[in-house]
């Protein structure tokens, strides 16, 4: 195996993985809410913008909680709930919608205007069943007891990075290693 270099920072002396850090900040409520551990602002419509929006505030650990505790699979419970319905609903308005333009007949620019939006909107729905999908899956794994860890070295994913991706299922040092290799390979 290569040896990680270690950062020029005195910070990570242990080498051990972020979720390690990540316990050890949400217990001492050193993390910002919601803002990733690295650089991104926090722009994405995927991140806790739309949790907050949901109405779903940050989980707040109790000293010497356990990662992924009953509390904590109910919080992500709820938040995958309430992401499902909110997407299932906006499923229903794109499929009504796509009724609706196919009954108005048009002249040609239109139809080809037409034409755009219907495949955007296909687009739109391919994507949320992937999305829908996706939290099911999530579901699944709450329900297994084996939600919020890394699919790829076992690790925690942590509780801040699942509530801005609760679909994730990789921590951010695997998800990072395969958005290098897969930009290697595209
Ligand atoms: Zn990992």
């Amino acid at each position: 195996m290569p040896s990680k270099t270690p950062p020029s920072g005195a910070e990570s002396r242990t080498g051990r993985k972020n979720a390690d850090q990540i316990t050890e900040d949400i217990k001492t409520s050193k993390i910002d809410t919601m803002t990733e551990t690295t650089t991104k602002p926090k722009k994405s419509p995927a991140t806790g913008q739309t949790l907050l929006s949901y109405g779903v505030q940050p989980y707040v650990s109790i000293d010497g909680e356990n990662y992924m505790s009953e509390a904590q699979l109910v919080h992500f419970r709820n938040i995958l709930n309430i992401w499902k319905n909110a997407l299932l609903q906006g499923g229903d308005e794109t499929i009504h919608d796509l009724k609706e333009s196919a009954e108005i007949p048009a002249d040609i620019s239109d139809q080809a205007t037409q034409e755009e939006t219907f495949a955007l909107k296909l687009r739109t729905r391919d994507r949320e069943s992937k999305l829908l999908k996706k939290i099911e899956e999530s579901i699944e794994l709450i329900d297994n007891k084996e939600y919020g860890f890394c699919n790829e070295c076992g690790e925690e994913i942590g509780i801040r990075r699942l509530e801005a991706r609760p679909t994730a299922t990789l921590c951010i040092d695997c998800k990072t290693l395969d958005e290098v290799r897969e930009r290697q390979r595209g």
